[in-house]
């Protein structure tokens, strides 16, 4: 029944682990592509790998079974072989003739000591990091976490004509999705129980045993969609674009280095702040926090708490890239505009970007520094202080 599991899979995992168990087992029929549609690239990354991507980076697993049908497995080799085989999974399990088998063929692989499981649709490859904590999280918290989400249609039941003969109350009713997590122990029993009778998901399982599951209303459900029809996945290839710009300025006063992208510029003056005031990191900052709607580096890193003191913006500025990847965002480009009469900053400009990309963990070629001068007019031109300027493209899914 299982195929590539590695030895001795259950050395080195810490008490109380969570796994993930990635179900690919279906034929995605209604896709139509004569494959397993989880193989199907979106804008060049397949819905699977994108799957995995998400559920490592969510930073809540210790690994992952990766269930398929047994004639797919070959298929994920290559697959893994083309686009890099994903770390987090740790075996690979055929499936069986139901989506419910196959869930306990995976459930059945998980090491020992694994104590929170969530059972993840490989055709689900827009779950956000922050969604999947939230998920193992209440699990571990309350025993089980399903996402979920208000429903929007009115729904009726039908007959077996497919007659609508009853419209369900909508304030009553919610769509649940995955990943949903659950403590292993109990999601085990609750399979092993019911394996001769058919629910739609581990959480209907986990119901039928245990009377009632804990729903988690995350904002990021929203675009956690399930890919089905081509059409989902032509939707899905169009990424979310989102822009955002920052403005910054700073007095420069005697006895303070002067930093700029986390460059110390040798100079006779440095900016005044909380921080090291370096106006350049902070217009980047709020550049990309208005991006996300997020707010602004005040509302995050108020100048008023202790903690921030004296600090290093460059280390605010990796907070920020943190809260991106949690968020699921990737930066498409930036571009910083340092206005300053003195000193001369071109012989800086690589390190900047250098510093800059580094704290993002994006290519330099992502980022833009550039600086002008007022030509002496402003508060810029008259020395007294500095600004800076910077514009944000993000991107997500
Ligand atoms: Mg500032």
């Amino acid at each position: 029944m299982t195929a590539g599991i590695a030895n001795g899979i259950a050395e080195g995992i810490a008490n109380g682990a969570a796994w993930a168990v990635v179900v690919a087992a279906g034929r995605g029929e209604r896709f139509g592509v004569g494959y397993n549609k989880v193989f199907h690239p979106i804008r060049g990354r397949s819905v699977l790998s994108r799957c995995l991507d998400a559920l490592a980076a969510s930073g809540a697993l210790d690994g992952a079974v990766l269930v398929l049908s047994e004639r797919d497995i070959a298929f994920y080799e290559r697959l893994a072989q083309r686009e890099g085989a994903n770390p987090l999974v740790r075996a690979v399990v055929a499936g069986g003739a139901s989506r419910q088998q196959s869930v306990l063929s995976g459930l059945r692989a998980l090491p020992g000591d694994v104590r929170v499981v969530a059972v993840h649709d490989a055709a689900r490859p827009f779950a956000s990091p922050a969604l999947i904590r939230a998920c193992v999280q209440s699990a571990r918290e309350v025993g089980s976490g399903v996402p979920a989400t208000p429903v929007r249609d009115t729904i009726h039941e039908i007959d077996g004509q497919g007659r609508a003969r009853r419209a369900l109350a909508r304030d009553r009713l919610c769509a649940v999705q995955t990943p949903q997590a659950f403590l292993l122990r109990q999601l085990l029993a609750a399979h092993e129980r019911y394996a001769d009778q058919p629910a739609t998901d581990d959480a209907a399982l986990y119901q039928r045993a245990y009377g009632e599951v804990h729903l988690v209303m995350h904002p990021d459900c929203e675009r956690n969609i399930k890919i089905t029809t081509p059409r989902d996945a032509e939707s899905a290839a169009q990424p979310e674009m989102r822009v955002g710009t920052g403005h910054d300025a700073h007095r420069l006063v005697e006895g303070r280095p002067l930093v700029l992208c986390g460059v110390r510029v040798p100079f006779e003056k440095g900016l005044l702040g909380h921080s090291d005031a370096d106006v350049a990191c902070h217009a980047l900052m709020d550049a990309l926090l208005g991006a996300m709607a997020l707010g602004d580096i005040g509302r995050h890193f108020p100048d008023r708490d202790p903690q921030y003191e004296g600090i290093s913006s460059i280390e605010l500025l990796r907070r920020v890239a943190g809260m991106m990847r949690d968020q699921g965002y990737s930066l498409a480009n930036a571009d910083v505009t340092i206005v300053a009469q003195r000193p001369r900053l071109v012989p800086h400009m690589a390190e900047m970007a250098q510093n800059l990309a580094h704290a993002l963990g994006v290519g330099v070629e992502t980022i833009n520094v550039k600086a002008t001068t007022t030509e002496g007019m402003g508060f810029e031109g008259e020395g007294l202080g500095m600004s800076a300027q910077a514009a944000a493209l993000i991107r997500r899914g």
